[in-house]
């Protein structure tokens, strides 16, 4: 057996995780097997993006598909490309966009698999556009234990199995590749603008401005204002640019090099980083042109900067709230973390729009989404966020399953009512520490 070397990306909560690699799609059935017969259950695990457990098996026995990394087929006058699961969002930009196509959905970090990016049905700047990354898959394949073969999944073929492993959670069965709609763009640069903004007021209407003209919307919320600066923040657009370079951003990454025995992040540096950043965004409209990948990926520019949160790790919170409840809700979460002195140095607010979905548990939905990393300390799940989901609940809203590694059964239940289709469609063979949380506890 090897190493317990895999953990989510929040490194919370701390349990062993065995990796059994998968190179080969003709060893899939094979491991597959393998794994069940010496553990019973199994999960599927991309590249370990997702904060919580719910990339994390329930066995303790992950079957790991990065290595599934080949492109298979692309029809470039179409922009559609077929390749494994195992294949980031990085590696298909690169293949892409020299080529005048970009993908027409991404998060924030390109360190994604394609099989992570359908099981959490991910989102980006342009969910208000573009929908979910689920919303531009054509077809997938799907090894389940009990099959000889991967099933072809489609929308008219399979068609519950589709629908339930988008945003499925990677319980339906491990997704062996997957054909995706690539969008067409014209430059690989961004013509982007930056405003910032006094209060949560502010950003609703500059949402509803700019949403109508910018495929990339985004705003990041100093969460520690109080007072007359409660609410203020920077709020980010873009669109592609409509000519210029198809050039692929490579450049050289910095990399926290250990994890240190405690936080980096408290109450100081994080009030002392959030003044900086709104400091250094002057009142008035900025614009400006550059490339894709710091517009997109800020983050990934510092490889393992979830070391800074020390050994315990963190957390994050993401919620939406929907449209008629959002400002109010917004404003009762916003003074809730400032009150508690804690909460991340990026916290980001987005307004989700109302492409639907094609997935049965798909997070977004049209309202307002809120994310922010907590340091990982033992009172939190307890205080601050049995405080902000009494919120989230009573305004109808929703956690994202993707980053949470706190929420309870009951509420997952409530937020998420087509679980039980995914239930019954589960794989038995297939089981996640969080799954289990949320449906038997
Ligand atoms: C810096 C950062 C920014 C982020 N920004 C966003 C964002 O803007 N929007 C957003 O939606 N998410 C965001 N995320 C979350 C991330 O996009 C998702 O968690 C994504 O699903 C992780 O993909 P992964 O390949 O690392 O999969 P993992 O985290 O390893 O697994 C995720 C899920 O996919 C399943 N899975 C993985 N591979 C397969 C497979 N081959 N077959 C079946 N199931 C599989 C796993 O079982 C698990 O349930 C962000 C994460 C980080 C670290």
């Amino acid at each position: 057996m090897s190493k317990p070397e895999l953990c989510s990306w929040g490194r919370y909560p701390k349990v062993p995780q065995y990796r059994h690699a998968c190179a080969w799609r003709n060893d899939l059935p094979g491991l597959f097997d393998k794994l069940i017969q010496q553990n019973l259950t199994t999960l599927p695990y991309g590249n370990g993006r997702s904060y919580g457990d719910s990339c994390l098996a329930a066995s303790s026995a992950l079957l790991q598909t990065r290595q599934l990394d080949r492109l298979m087929s692309a029809d470039w006058e179409h922009g559609i490309i077929r390749a494994e699961a195992g294949v980031t969002l990085a590696e298909l930009i690169t293949i892409a966009l020299p080529r005048g196509w970009f993908l027409p959905v991404t998060p924030g970090t390109k360190f994604v698999t394609l099989g992570g990016a359908v099981a959490n049905d991910v989102h980006g700047k342009n969910h208000h556009v573009r929908g979910t990354f689920g919303c531009h898959v054509r077809r997938f394949a799907l090894q389940r234990s009990d099959e000889q073969m991967p099933l072809e999944c489609t929308p008219n073929q399979n068609t519950d199995l589709f629908r339930a492993s988008i945003g499925g959670l990677g319980l339906t069965g491990v997704i062996v590749w997957v054909e995706l709609q690539l969008m067409p763009v014209h430059s690989s640069l961004i013509d982007s603008l930056t405003v910032r903004f006094d209060s949560l007021g502010e950003f609703f209407s500059l949402s509803e401005e700019f949403d109508q003209s910018h495929e990339y919307t985004v705003a990041w919320i100093d969460c520690l204002a109080k007072g007359k600066s409660a609410g203020r923040g920077v709020f980010s657009v873009g669109n592609h640019a409509p000519s210029g370079q198809l050039q692929v951003d490579d450049r050289r990454r910095l990399s926290v090099p250990l994890t240190p025995p405690i936080s980096l992040m408290n109450s100081l540096s994080l009030k002392l980083f959030n003044n900086a950043y709104y400091g250094l965004h002057k009142p008035g409209r900025h614009a400006s042109q550059g490339s894709y990948d710091p517009f997109f990926y800020p983050l990934d520019s510092i490889l393992n900067w979830n070391r800074i949160y020390g050994r315990q790790g963190f957390q994050q919170y993401q919620c939406v709230i929907p449209d008629a409840a959002a400002e109010d809700a917004m404003q009762e979460i916003l003074s809730s973390i400032a009150a508690s002195g804690s909460g991340s140095f990026l916290a980001v607010m987005k307004r989700c729009g109302d492409v639907r979905s094609p997935g049965l548990m798909s997070f977004p939905m049209p309202g307002v989404s809120l994310a922010l990393d907590f340091p990982q300390q033992g009172q939190l799940d307890n205080s601050l966020f049995s405080r902000l989901d009494s919120i989230v609940r009573a305004a109808n809203g929703r956690l994202y399953p993707a980053k949470d590694a706190h929420m309870g059964a009951s509420d997952f239940q409530a937020f998420y009512p087509d679980w039980q289709q995914v239930e019954q469609l589960r794989d038995p063979a297939l089981l996640s520490l969080f799954w289990k949380r949320v449906t038997q506890a």
